[in-house]
């Protein structure tokens, strides 16, 4: 038999794919919060939510005469018909949050807008309404939601401990407070303040809360607007990467969101400067016009699908590439990474300094810091730019030798350099493969570019999306120097290759070339195709941990000096690190 089902059952099933777990609930309770214009949120949450979650805001409140219809299923103050959908400006539109959440826990919604004289206090249970009162509070709307899933239990079997809820809860408000800076949140587990942040506007005293003082003091500014999206925030220098995307963070339109497109478009900017299987830290708010980008994917709106990937991949690429470009990023060896831990009695002061930041490998979760203003590291030094480095007042030619102390070699690979009250230490392999890598992609580009002839053809055999991004691409593949030809099914013919590359397995080169282009998708242009190519060339070509002699190295250096970004080998590594003076004395507490 067939029949309609049960507003009740409607109810729990919709709320099924809305309200997940504690955080889902958080996630739907802040955002109305940030919706309704609030100012300072406080969530509340104990046993990691599934017992109480409250949350606390000074925005609009919901007028007297609206309360039940805001927890009604599809009722939002938001849009109106579908139209709005195309040009969705606030984080709610669905109207399934209060509804859903009201269908699964033990709610209370106590709310009061300016204009109305008392609050209303409401109260439902599992969906059923319980009682509707007036009573005095302030302007602005609490809700609580206790006992999630009690009357569900099979999915408050699928929960899991307390301890692991909570977590998704504080990763959450981090999240949410990274993207709205101007906005005071507050976040108590347990009884205990977890997370504050003033609302004064500060991206970076938040990434400090929240990420401590390492990463703070490594951070490049992010700024970039053009007709299509502007973007603004923060993103790591090389050296705190991760080998996870946890610290990727990025919003659009004020939405958190997952996304592969940006995703790939964040890390193909670091190219060189990051190693395989390292990923960058980012918080970067963008805003785009709402057409572009469609949020009605998926009830949880963590998904967006947008009508020219290849744009967005696009801007957010350059803008990243071009302010990573603009920072000279020599990593600034910090000697307290070496975890020496001299017990020097009366004067422990400096290595519990040192101590105080979140450790790497430390879940991104409950972190509280004093609220006190951002500070950068005093001792942070100034990275030294190349000129600084390696030429005396403008006259750059061979015999002016720039004024660096070559000191020795160690371990058969690390030049150690004294110049101008700092001690750098160059590797010489990955110096090496940046004059190498440099040199052909000159070569490569000057060439205007030739191809050099394969006979036989090497075939190769693509998976989809890889045939994809070769037909895509198939053009600037012919520009870069390539020929290629399909071959019948998923296999291409590779007919020629860019002249000038040395003798390497030039049918991997390309496949590996492909399967990474595959994983972030879009077009690509001449000259990435080329300096990808350059990168495998000279990965292939290039052999280190030797010893040589002073003279070839006093080249070498000189040689690495005068590239143009000499601080990096083409996969990311560092070529040089940095140690300044005031390191070094006040590692031996001649200074504090
Ligand atoms: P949506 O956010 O998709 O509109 P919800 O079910 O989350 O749907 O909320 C329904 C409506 O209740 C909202 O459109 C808004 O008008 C009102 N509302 C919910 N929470 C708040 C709040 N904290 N402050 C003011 N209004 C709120
Ligand atoms: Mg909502």
């Amino acid at each position: 038999m067939i029949k309609v089902l049960s507003k009740d059952t409607i109810d729990k099933i919709a709320a099924g794919e809305v309200i997940e777990r504690p955080a889902s609930v958080v996630k739907e309770l802040v955002e109305n919060s940030i919706d309704a214009g609030a100012e300072s949120i406080t969530v509340e949450i104990k046993n990691g939510g599934i017992d109480l979650i409250r949350v606390t805001d000074n925005g609009s409140g919901i007028n007297c005469e609206e309360v039940r219809t805001a927890f009604l299923r599809h009722a939002t103050g938001k849009i109106t018909n579908a139209e709005d959908l195309n040009s969705i400006s606030s984080l709610g539109f669905r109207g399934e949050a209060l509804s859903s959440i009201a269908a699964v826990t033990r709610t209370e919604i106590i709310t009061k807008t300016r204009d109305n004289v008392t609050a209303i206090r409401y109260c439902i249970d599992g969906g059923m309404e319980l009682s509707y009162e007036e009573i005095g509070a302030p302007d602005g709307t609490t809700i609580i939601a206790r006992n999630l899933f009690y009357n569900v239990p099979a999915r408050k079997k699928f929960l899991k401990t307390p301890a692991t809820e909570g977590a998704h809860v504080a990763e959450l408000i981090e999240k949410l407070s990274l993207s709205n800076p101007e906005i005071s949140f507050r976040f108590i587990s347990n009884g205990q303040t977890r997370l504050f942040t003033s609302g004064n506007g500060s991206l970076k005293d938040i990434v400090y809360q929240i990420y401590g003082r390492d990463i703070t003091g490594a951070l490049v500014d992010i700024s970039y607007n053009s007709d299509k999206m502007s973007i603004a925030g923060v993103v790591g220098k090389p050296e705190v990467c991760r080998p996870n995307r946890n610290f990727e963070n990025y919003y659009i339109n004020g939405r958190y969101i997952r996304s592969s497109i940006i995703s790939k478009a964040i890390e193909d900017a670091y190219e060189e400067r990051l190693m395989q299987h390292q990923f960058p830290f980012a918080v970067l708010i963008m805003r785009t016009n709402p057409e572009c980008m469609d949020v009605n994917v998926h009830p949880t709106k963590m998904d967006v699908r947008f009508s020219k990937p290849y744009e967005i991949y696009d801007e957010i690429n350059k803008a990243i590439k071009a302010a990573l470009n603009e920072s000279t990023l020599i990593p600034r060896a910090d000697l307290s990474d070496a975890g020496t831990t001299y017990d020097i009695i009366g004067d422990r002061k400096n290595e519990s300094e040192n101590s105080d930041a979140k450790s790497d490998s430390a879940p991104v979760t409950t972190f509280v810091r004093p609220a006190e203003p951002f500070e950068t590291r005093k001792d942070n030094a100034v990275p030294v730019k190349v000129e600084q480095l390696s030429f005396s007042e403008s006259s750059i030619t061979h015999d002016n030798a720039p004024s660096f102390r070559l000191i020795g070699q160690v371990f058969a690979t690390y030049w150690l350099i004294e110049y101008d009250n700092k001690l750098y230490i160059v590797d010489q392999h990955a110096a090496h493969e940046k004059i190498y890598y440099e040199r052909l992609l000159k070569q490569l580009k000057a060439n205007e570019i030739t191809s050099q002839i394969l006979n036989p053809p090497v075939i190769i055999t693509l998976t989809d999306t890889e045939a994809e991004i070769v037909k895509d691409n198939l053009e600037t593949f012919r520009k870069s120097g390539y020929e290629i030809d399909h071959f019948g099914g998923n296999e291409y013919a590779i007919r020629a290759i860019p002249s000038n590359l040395p003798s390497i397995e030039k049918a991997e080169l390309f496949n590996e070339m492909v399967t990474e282009f595959a994983a972030g998708g879009g077009r690509k242009d001449v000259e990435s195709i080329l300096s990808r190519t350059a990168t495998m060339a000279c990965k292939a070509a290039i052999k280190g941990g030797q010893n040589i002699s002073f003279m070839e190295a006093d080249i070498l250096l000189k040689e690495l000096l005068r590239c143009d970004n000499p601080y990096c080998c083409p996969h990311g590594r560092p070529t040089m690190i940095e140690f300044t003076k005031q390191d070094l004395e006040k590692k031996f507490k001649r200074i504090v």
